[in-house]
């Protein structure tokens, strides 16, 4: 299991493939992307391996240079193709990527689908990224600041990468349990589960500590966060 995300001014889409391949030694079953091509996301996704999803994404228009791809190790539904990654939040809006596993997720859900919420997928993740929107609602918050907020509600383990499409000039991060790495270049940023998928474009890179978060958007400096008491901007 792996993830990738881009924000700046390349094509992203090349870059999140080859950073998959990359983290194919980690192992999985499914793998996905979602690009914003500045008027919509486009998201494809398969069970199988990253080659698999380079043929099913001919279909989808592969511009945009805000994006995220994944590679997962099923913990939560079957591997398929409704349960790989990226999932969206019921708006359309959120789409997340995540490794890892959300242990009170089935709460959070039971919850969430009687304010009306409902789901595709049999994922915990999928219940991560509705429990971010709707506190990003009901709280009339930032993404950041919602993803802290449902964090601190989520007892489990994780990595992710959320992007709003409304908001498409940053993507907020977290860690707990698994790795996350954020590479810092010229004016863009590379977000991935070890360095191998940015390498040749930069050799400054941030690894987040655990109960860590950080909002990566142009033009800002990278500042990590404490999930837990951090006030985040
Ligand atoms: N728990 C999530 C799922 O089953 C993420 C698994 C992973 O780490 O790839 O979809």
């Amino acid at each position: 299991c792996g993830i990738v995300g881009y924000i700046g001014h390349r094509d992203a889409y090349p870059i999140i493939m080859k950073g998959l391949q990359r983290l194919e030694y980690r192992g999985y079953d499914s793998a996905g992307i979602a690009l914003y091509d500045g008027s919509q996301i486009n998201l494809v996704k398969t069970k199988g391996k990253v080659e698999d999803l380079r043929h099913k994404a001919n279909g989808i228009s592969q511009n945009g240079s805000i994006g995220i791809g994944h590679t997962r190790w099923a913990t939560h539904g079957v591997p398929n193709d409704v349960n790989s990654h990226p999932h969206y939040s019921n708006s359309g809006d959120l789409v997340i990527i995540h490794n890892g596993i959300i242990e009170n997720y089935e709460s959070i859900k039971k919850e969430l689908t009687k304010r009306g919420y409902t789901f595709t997928s049999d994922t915990d993740t999928e219940v991560l990224v509705n429990l971010i929107e709707e506190v990003k609602k009901t709280e009339d918050v930032k993404l950041g600041q919602a993803v802290q907020i449902a964090l601190n509600q989520v007892v489990g383990a994780y990595a992710i990468a959320v992007f709003d499409r409304k908001k498409p000039d940053e993507i907020v991060v977290a860690k707990l349990g698994s790795p996350l790495a954020i590479g810092i270049g010229e004016n863009e940023f590379f977000i991935a589960s070890d360095a191998s998928p940015f390498i040749e474009f930069t050799n400054n890179a941030v690894y987040l500590e655990d109960e860590e978060m950080a909002i990566v958007r142009l033009g800002k400096e990278i500042k990590l966060r404490k999930i837990k008491n951090d006030a985040v901007a």
